[in-house]
């Protein structure tokens, strides 16, 4: 099955840009002109990644991307026009996972969401096993106690 992407941008060009180009590489697209009806949208088609624009009428990115995250697992890219670092770090704070300035380069935008999926498939297929405090990570081989890393050889970790 192809991966879904939710795109939610209020500027019909860029949202057929977008289509286009994701289509093109394989996606299957939805899209959303406006904030306040994304989350209904998300909720039913169950994307495997959204595109967030920050400025979009009704509700905007920055409510958004919290309220993305409650109902879904699925990783938010921020995409922004605002150039101002302190807006960038906001969307970051607010869980995005990843964020490009407008305008972008399509190229950049590709290999950013293939990415972050491949991240997102990584951590949905990851085995851990926990144990108390210790927890076992069977697709890393990662070990944490309490939330720590903790080193060990592969003669140890076995
Ligand atoms: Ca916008």
């Amino acid at each position: 099955m192809k991966p879904k992407i939710a795109i939610v941008e209020d500027e019909p060009q860029l949202v057929g840009i977008l289509t286009y180009l994701l289509a093109d590489e394989g996606y299957e697209v939805v899209s959303v002109l406006r904030g306040d009806t994304a989350l209904a949208t998300i909720e039913k088609e169950k994307p495997d990644l959204v595109l967030l624009d920050i400025m979009l009428p009704g509700t905007d990115g920055f409510e958004l991307c919290p309220a993305i995250r409650r109902r879904t697992t699925a990783p938010v890219i921020v995409l922004t026009a605002r150039k101002e670092q302190e807006d960038i770090i906001r969307g970051l704070e607010l869980g995005s996972d990843d964020y490009l300035t407008k305008p972008f380069n399509n190229k950049e935008l590709v290999l950013r969401i293939a990415r972050v999926l491949g991240r997102s498939r990584k951590e949905a297929t990851s085995e851990r096993i926990g144990y108390g405090e210790l927890s076992l990570d069977q697709t890393t081989r990662e070990v944490t106690v309490a939330g720590r890393p903790v080193s060990l050889t592969p003669t140890e970790y076995n």
